[in-house]
């Protein structure tokens, strides 16, 4: 039986290994952190990508997830930018908001027949023409595999390992993000809310059990905020009297010692699915702006993929196989969500009015197309992946009733 290694027990690698071992293939991950720790603020997963955690029977406790419902775009005044609409109404699959810890631990024990190692750092791989690949850890021991799946997120030391200089590449979208969440029922909105401010970009995202996720997004030069930035004070000033209740939250905040977490938004220039055996996913394969919600949508959605092409295609060209699959779909998406992020941080009074102006005449039915375009390919993903799993599930109880009556 062909062995498959999976680099990183993120969003990715959790969901590939889930998939895989619902196949019946051999499969283990490798985390360097030494523990599952916690891994911050909150996400929103959208139908794309419920849809296949649905096909692979991973679900949540209703009382880990908060239906997104409404979302309210808002202008530099907090004026509507478009109607404050319904997005996933009549959708088959939910949008959600979650605690990041939470949707891991749904995806763990989903994936608990599956080896994880913890604290295992891998540091190199050498694929080895007609002997797998051999990887190499950071305790010097040395592992060979059939197939090594780098799951291991944008600074992958997999994708370093095997792809040209020109395809490690990140780029700076010129802005920089802090991430939190607080429980305080008290300050939930009655929906999401995002408002454009010009140079600045405000988040509040209602979570389940009283919880509130904040995103804060400035332009800046990179690395120019200061090391020490994860701390809330520094934050307060920069995003002080845009909205009482921002303000309100912040404040318990810093008085509740919440961490904050903070990095540069970047992306990689090119995507790289991987080759010789050395397959890449997720952030791996193609780290995106987060402005459309998709980047850990895109990591699920590569994993449908993967195991709609396992057994199809040989193991020496599933890389090439899946980004055949999967470019055209992920670079869409890669693209625009590098466009919004920058049209969102626009200055200058005219070009923002005119792009609020636009935003406030396009047609309802244009964003809802634009939106169920954006779904719809994981979701058929997501059917031929539950038909696959189906058959496979059929022929296994075919086989054991074959030999139960071969017995
Ligand atoms: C501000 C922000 C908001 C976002 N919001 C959303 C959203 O709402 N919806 C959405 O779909 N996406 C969102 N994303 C994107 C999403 O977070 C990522 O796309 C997703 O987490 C990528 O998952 P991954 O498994 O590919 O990589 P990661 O989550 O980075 O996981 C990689 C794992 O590999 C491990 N690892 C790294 N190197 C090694 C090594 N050498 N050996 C062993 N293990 C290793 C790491 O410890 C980590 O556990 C957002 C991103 C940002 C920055």
């Amino acid at each position: 039986m062909k062995r498959v290694l999976i680099v990183g027990a993120g969003i990715g690698g959790l969901t590939a290994a889930i998939t895989l071992e619902r196949l019946g293939v051999a499969v283990e991950i490798v985390e360097r952190a030494p523990s599952f720790r916690a891994l911050g603020a909150g996400i929103t997963i959208q139908p794309n990508a419920t849809a296949v955690l649905d096909a692979l029977g991973v679900t949540l406790p209703a009382d880990d997830v908060w239906p997104m419902g409404k979302v309210a775009m808002l202008d530099a005044r907090g004026r509507p930018l478009a109607a404050n609409d319904d997005v996933s109404e009549g959708s088959p699959f939910p949008s959600y908001s979650v605690r990041r810890p939470d949707l891991h631990e749904a995806l763990r024990a989903a994936a608990s027949g599956v080896e994880l190692r913890l604290g295992v750092e891998v540091v190199g791989v050498r694929p080895r023409p007609g002997e797998g690949v051999e990887v190499e850890l950071a305790s010097g021991a040395r592992e060979r595999w059939d197939l090594v799946i780098g799951a291991d997120g944008i600074h992958s030391a997999i994708r370093a390992a095997i792809a040209p200089p020109e395809s490690r590449r990140l780029r700076y979208s010129g802005q920089t993000c802090w991430r939190l969440s607080i429980d305080a029922p008290d300050l939930v909105p009655e929906t999401t809310i995002e408002r454009w401010i010009p140079g600045r970009r405000i988040g509040v995202v209602p979570l389940s059990r009283g919880g509130i996720y904040v995103f804060l997004v400035e332009s800046a030069p990179q690395g120019s905020v200061a090391p020490g930035s994860d701390d809330v004070a520094p934050l307060r000033p920069r995003f002080a009297a845009f909205d009482p209740r921002l303000d309100a939250i912040l404040e318990r905040v810093e008085a509740q010692g919440i961490p904050v977490h903070h990095g540069d938004l970047l992306d990689h220039e090119r995507l790289d699915y991987g080759r010789d055996r050395v397959l890449l996913l997720g952030d791996a394969a193609h780290a995106m702006t987060p402005n459309m919600g998709q980047g850990a949508a895109m990591a699920i959605e590569d994993a449908a993929a993967l195991g709609l092409l396992w057994g199809e295609v040989s193991l020496d060209e599933l890389p090439a196989a899946l980004a055949a699959r999967r470019l055209a779909r992920v670079a869409a998406i890669h693209r625009r969500s590098w466009r919004i992020g920058q049209v969102a941080h626009w200055r200058g009074k005219i070009r923002c009015a005119l792009r609020d102006l636009l935003l406030r005449l396009t047609p309802k039915s244009v964003t809802r197309r634009a939106i169920r375009d954006t779904w719809t390919p994981g979701i058929e993903l997501s059917d031929a992946l539950r038909a696959k799993l189906a058959r496979d599930r059929g022929r296994a109880v075919e086989v054991s009733t074959t030999s139960a009556t071969d017995a």
